[in-house]
């Protein structure tokens, strides 16, 4: 079956032609500056680029240009609209034990509801479901949520200690976010290391300009460090992770900040950013570290140290760890940065291969020593393969 992956934001769209049975990639694209001035689609077959610039004021002009490019004598992937089979969509909150399914109106109503709690993502993500309802009437379009793999969360770990009221009323609680990334590592790992998902605890380690650290018992997921929002748990590149939420109230109080702008301090000015004053990209940090640079150190060391707390408490938390798995830029790139967080674990049964792990950049592997209890892997994610196979499970039930 072919799948159309798209992931749509509010001024761009990205989408993915997938075959699922082989898992091979067909061809890609991205359109940026939809509603702006400038539109343009960038198509991408066989390595070669075709750029298309024509006004789209809307997504549903974005989506009929994707279809355009898809079916194009010359670029296209494809003969006809017609071997497309069902459209994936990337929707970031689907609220409590929300499992992906297909589109109709109710759950559109559902994903309008959990608005609230991603202000940004839903209403794109509707967008562009929207746009393929109008353009490609019939297509089957499924939602692949990314707080889904976290629905198997028990309450213990999803309730936050403030009065029960809030979890009623409100629906204040972890929801945990991406579940796409985690799930897809979860499931190429067992596969790597020849097991069945049901009976494997594993450790995913997603780490990108926003990081979550995930444990799975008996191939479903137990708990996670993102919350109701994506700015708990670690250290990121600009968002503050887990702080005393008191150093909120503190600092309204005392500098007069609006709730917004408070929001913008913890979800953009915070993290390596804020702790160094310098980036949030781990490649000037690492640069800027070895160069001597205290507060670039101090940041790699804090994004490090809570890693490992986590890792930790996820350690404690499975009693048997077969697996750890790295995803994400920083995870799937940099070498320095895994052997930072699972340093001095030997006595734990943890013990990466520095001659495995040192240079690995971007591909699958087994970055453990032999001797090493839990296998410790680098998987490059793959969230679009994720949703289209998503898209193909939940047709197929
Ligand atoms: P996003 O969360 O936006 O999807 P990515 O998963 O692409 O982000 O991760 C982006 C981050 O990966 C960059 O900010 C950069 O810090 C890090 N990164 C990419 N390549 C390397 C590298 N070679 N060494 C260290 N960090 C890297």
């Amino acid at each position: 079956m072919k799948v159309l992956v798209i992931n749509s934001g509010s001024s761009s769209l990205k989408y993915q032609l997938l075959d699922v049975d082989t898992r091979v990639l067909i061809g890609k694209g991205l359109v940026e500056r939809i509603g702006l001035e400038g539109s343009k689609l960038t198509h991408t077959k066989d390595g070669e680029k075709t750029i298309i610039e024509k006004p789209m004021p809307s997504h549903i002009e974005a989506v009929e240009y994707v279809f355009d490019a898809l079916t194009d004598e010359n670029h296209g992937l494809v003969k006809s609209i017609d071997e497309v089979d069902a459209i994936g969509h990337r929707i970031v909150h689907g609220g409590e034990n929300k499992e992906s399914q297909v589109i109709d109106n109710e759950l559109k109503e559902d994903i309008k509801k959990w608005t609230k709690f991603a202000p940004l993502h839903n209403p794109a993500g509707l967008l562009g479901v929207e746009a393929c309802e109008k353009i490609v009437p019939g297509k089957p379009n499924v939602a692949v949520f990314d707080t889904a793999f976290f629905s198997s969360m028990p309450a213990k770990n999803y309730m936050y200690a403030l009065p029960y009221e809030y979890y009623q009323e409100d629906g204040i609680r972890r929801y945990g976010f991406h579940g796409t990334s985690h799930n897809y590592v979860t499931r190429h790992t067992a596969e790597l290391m020849g097991v069945d998902q049901k009976d494997l605890n594993i450790i995913t380690i997603h780490l990108g300009n926003g990081s979550s650290i995930a444990a799975t018992e008996n191939g479903v997921c137990i708990n996670t460090t993102l919350g109701l929002t994506p700015l708990e748990g670690l250290v990121m590149g600009t968002r503050s992770g887990d702080i005393d939420p008191a150093i909120v109230t503190f600092l309204m109080d005392n500098k007069g900040y609006t709730t917004s702008q408070m929001d913008d301090i913890l979800n953009k000015k915070s993290g390596v950013l804020g702790i160094s004053g310098l980036s949030s990209d781990f490649r000037d940090l690492e640069d800027a570290a070895d160069e001597g640079n205290e507060r670039a150190k101090l940041a790699l060391d804090m994004f490090v140290q809570r890693a490992r707390k986590y890792v930790g408490a996820y350690m404690i938390e499975l009693g048997r760890v077969d697996a750890i798995s790295f995803a994400g830029g920083i995870g799937e790139n940099s070498d320095i940065m895994r052997q930072r967080i699972l340093d001095n674990l030997e006595g734990f049964g943890i013990e990466i291969d520095d001659s495995k792990n040192n240079g690995l950049r971007g591909k699958d592997a087994l970055i453990s020593t032999e001797g090493s209890k839990t296998k410790v892997y680098v998987v490059p994610t793959n969230e679009e393969l994720m949703i289209a196979l998503e898209t193909v499970e939940v047709l197929q039930k």
